[in-house]
């Protein structure tokens, strides 16, 4: 793992949320992107080497719907950069993490994503994340 690539928050209104963290950061937002596979808008932020990723459901059914009905508005996962996501991937599996794709899927912001379940990692859930065209 190479640094935290972002911190994914789940918010129930994006624009509402973008405005906060504008004024949390002191600065705007450098992309909004749909993730029209997973259900979400997501807005991002960048903050020194990391990032913030706000997320908002776009339907009933999408994973964030989901939990914010269950734990409410806050943070929802943890991003990991890596060079090799399947050589990770792996890994962590030999470490008895439990994945939740095993294909890699194409996340927001260009990005192969791996999720970890939330109970191998004591509640949290991690996201794996490697850069499209990194080789
Ligand atoms: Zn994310």
């Amino acid at each position: 793992m190479n640094k935290i690539e972002h911190i994914g928050i789940a918010v129930k209104d994006l624009k509402a949320a973008n405005s906060v963290y504008e004024s949390l950061l002191g600065y705007e937002h450098y992309k909004t992107e749909e993730v029209a596979g997973e259900g979400v808008t997501t807005s991002f932020f960048k903050c020194g080497e990391s990032k913030i990723e706000l997320l908002e459901a776009t339907r009933e059914d999408s994973p964030i719907a989901k939990f914010i009905e269950k734990r409410g508005e806050g943070i929802h996962h943890i991003a990991f950069a890596v060079d090799d996501i399947i050589a990770e991937k792996e890994r962590l599996k030999e470490e008895g993490f439990r994945v939740l794709n095993e294909e890699p899927k194409r996340g927001a912001d260009n990005k192969w994503v791996v999720f970890l379940h939330p109970k191998s990692a004591h509640g949290v859930l991690v996201e794996l994340c490697q850069e499209i065209n990194q080789k």
